[in-house]
Formats: structure tokens, sequence, C-alpha cells
């Protein structure tokens, strides 16, 4: 457990490396430690550690851990069902799996019972996996422009996206040059509620290509907290 701690200086030194590369700085990549199938005591420790925003795919885990971890900035970056944004919406930083309309306007129906604005990114889905979640590059635009008309709790902060596993991550690079343009064209844009700061692209095995590609939101699970144990999750 302790070498939570040394794995996430490890993480932060290659998230350095992959940004000075391309002439970014450290401090320009938020680091969200994604902490599914993980204990409350193992996410303490990364808190700990530095960690200021932890990323979870499902719903029942946010609820089953939310009052044991300290003050944290809690993501959503997994598959949502409109059933259950009523259990997150108070409890969520940021949502970045929204890929239909049908989802955002549920959002904004919660957000607005509560009296705030929810951040979301758009999951777009490049690679166009059958298996994955999101939508298409073509879909992004008319996602956007119907997202703003219609919902006025959400804010539109840039674009989520996960790509396909290769033994060489630069393959998959294409996929995130494709996310990051729309990302620059779409972020121009002026409108209140779009304003876009995040790309949230790259996991464990390849956060540092996802970086050259302009992501500035990784999603770091394994390579921080160990293989994870599915028999855990419920
Ligand atoms: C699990 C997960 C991650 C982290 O994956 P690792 O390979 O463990 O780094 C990132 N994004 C999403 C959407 C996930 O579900």
């Amino acid at each position: 457990m302790q070498d939570i701690a040394a794995k996430l200086k490890i993480i932060d030194e290659r998230i350095k490396e992959a940004a000075e590369a391309c002439g970014r700085k450290r401090d320009d990549v938020l680091l969200c430690a994604v902490s599914k199938t993980r204990t409350p005591e193992e996410i303490n420790i990364a808190i700990d550690a530095g960690v200021t925003d932890i990323g979870e795919n499902k719903v029942q885990e946010i609820m089953d851990k939310f009052d044991a971890v300290k003050p944290v900035r809690w993501h959503m970056i997994g598959h949502l069902q409109t059933n259950k944004v009523k259990y997150i919406i108070d409890k969520v930083a940021m949502i970045h799996s929204v890929d239909s309309f049908k989802l955002a306007a549920e959002i904004d129906k919660r957000a607005g019972s509560k009296g705030i604005v929810m951040d979301i990114l758009l999951q777009v889905n490049s690679a166009q996996e059958e298996s994955k979640f999101g939508i298409s590059l073509d879909e992004t635009e008319s996602l956007i422009k119907e997202i703003l008309e219609k919902c006025e709790n959400v804010r539109i902060r840039g674009l989520m996206c996960v790509a396909p596993k290769a033994d060489d991550p630069q393959d998959i690079k294409i996929y995130f040059s494709q996310v990051k343009e729309q990302y620059d064209r779409f972020g121009r844009i002026e409108h209140e509620r779009l304003d876009f700061k995040y790309l949230s692209m790259g996991m464990s095995h390849d956060f540092p290509v996802a970086i050259e590609a302009g992501s500035n939101l990784v999603r770091v699970g394994s390579a921080i907290f160990g293989e994870r144990d599915y028999s855990k999750q419920k």
C-alpha cells in the first residue's frame, strides 16, 4: 500500500516528461487518479500523496466510498445511465462520459433542482469501436448545439476519449489527434455555457502519447494503484 505514493511519484515524473517534450509544463496536465475497485483507505493514501482528483466509472462505487474519502474532486468517467444521475449530481465535480442528448438533459434537470451548474465533457469514440461508448466525431457539433440550446444547468468543459487498446500506443495516436482537432475547433465557440478547458485522454498504458497529442487531463488507474481485481467490484 505504501507504494501508491511511490508509484504516484513515477507517474508524476512521466507526465512532466511527456508535457515538457512538447513544450508544455507538468502543471498543464491534470492527473485524475482512477480508483475503481480500490478502497477508501487506498484512495486516502493517494490523496495524502497529493492527488486532487479521483475518477470512478460506476455510480455505486462513488456512493459507497464518498463519505469515507477525504475531500477531493470526484469525476464520473464511466458510462452513466440516466436513471442514476440523481445519485451523483451533488457529489461529482465533472461528468466525462456524456454521449447523448438524453443524458445531458437528465443532468441538466438534476443540476437545476440542486441549484448548480454541472461541468460535463462529451465522450467521443473517434476510433468508432463498437464496444465503446461515445459519439462519433461527426456527431459532436450537433450534440454541442443541442445542449447549448436546451440545457441551462450544464457547462460543456471539453471532450473525453478512450482509445482502443494497442501494443504500441503510437499506433493509436491518430485517434487522440482527431479529438484534439475537434477540441480546438469547438473550443473557439463563444458561449457562456461552453468553456473548454479539459481534453480528457490517456490511461495507464497510453497517457504519454495522449499528452503528446494534446491531452491536458489524464485518467490513470492501474499504474498508480496496481492491477485491478474485478472480483472486488460490485
Ligand atoms: C478504468 C478507466 C481508466 C483507467 O484505466 P487504467 O488502465 O487503470 O489506467 C481511465 N478511463 C476510464 C473511462 C476507465 O474506465
